[in-house]
């Protein structure tokens, strides 16, 4: 699965629509200070279901939505499109390209689709949780994170390890796991109660 390329429009500094797109081999960005490097970097993040605004450097995520400069009015929605190559079918979508979309409204409401198609932050997650990309994994290594590696407690390096390895998707299913076992444990027990008072 590779990048192919990234279309944002309203999102941050991009009040225009943009299109950057990645060949194969290396990539460098670059531009002078705030000129909106970071920005593209975000927009992955964001995309990929990022859902704190802070590690996208903002302190509410309506910030995401371009809000204006002297000569240009704010926007009313940002959105950032993924295009993925899937050619060896690393993700479980059957086809050879797989774009990701979100949208945020200035409102706060938002949506999400794959290939087009609306459904919901859960199914973008899953679709990356198995594939070594998404949200938490770490294909985004920004500024001072490569400190913090260094400086990490034993402990704090095992977790990053084991999402690396792709032990994490099978933690957090046994997490869903368990809750639907203790629901069901509850569920039990008030028909259990419902049963003592009838008889
Ligand atoms: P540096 O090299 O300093 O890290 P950079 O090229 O990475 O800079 P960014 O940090 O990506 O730059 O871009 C910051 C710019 O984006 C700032 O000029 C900021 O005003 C602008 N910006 C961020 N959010 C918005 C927004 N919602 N609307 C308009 N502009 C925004």
């Amino acid at each position: 699965v590779y990048l192919k390329s990234i279309e944002a429009n309203g999102f941050k500094s991009f009040a225009n629509k943009v299109d950057v797109s990645f060949d194969s081999g290396l990539t460098a960005v670059v531009g002078p200070n705030g000129s909106g490097k970071s920005n593209i970097t975000d927009a992955i993040r964001w995309v990929l279901g990022e859902q704190s605004a802070k590690t996208i450097r903002g302190v509410k995520m309506e910030d995401v939505i371009f809000s204006g400069t002297d000569s240009r009015k704010p926007m009313n929605s940002a959105s950032v499109k993924l295009t993925l190559d899937n050619g060896a079918r690393g993700l479980a979508v059957d086809a050879d390209e797989v774009s990701i979309t979100r949208k945020l409204y200035r409102n706060g409401d938002s949506e999400y689709f794959i290939n087009d198609e609306r459904v919901r932050l859960k199914e973008i997650t899953e679709l990356f949780l198995d594939s070594g990309l998404g949200r938490n994994a770490y294909n985004i290594i920004s500024q001072g994170e490569v400190d913090t590696l260094l400086k990490a407690r034993p402990d704090e390096r095992r977790t990053l390890i084991e999402e690396v390895a792709g032990v994490m998707k099978y933690k957090i299913r046994r997490k869903e796991s368990e809750k639907r076992l203790q629901d069901t444990k509850d569920n039990l027990n008030r028909v259990n109660d419902i049963i003592r008072e009838l008889s």
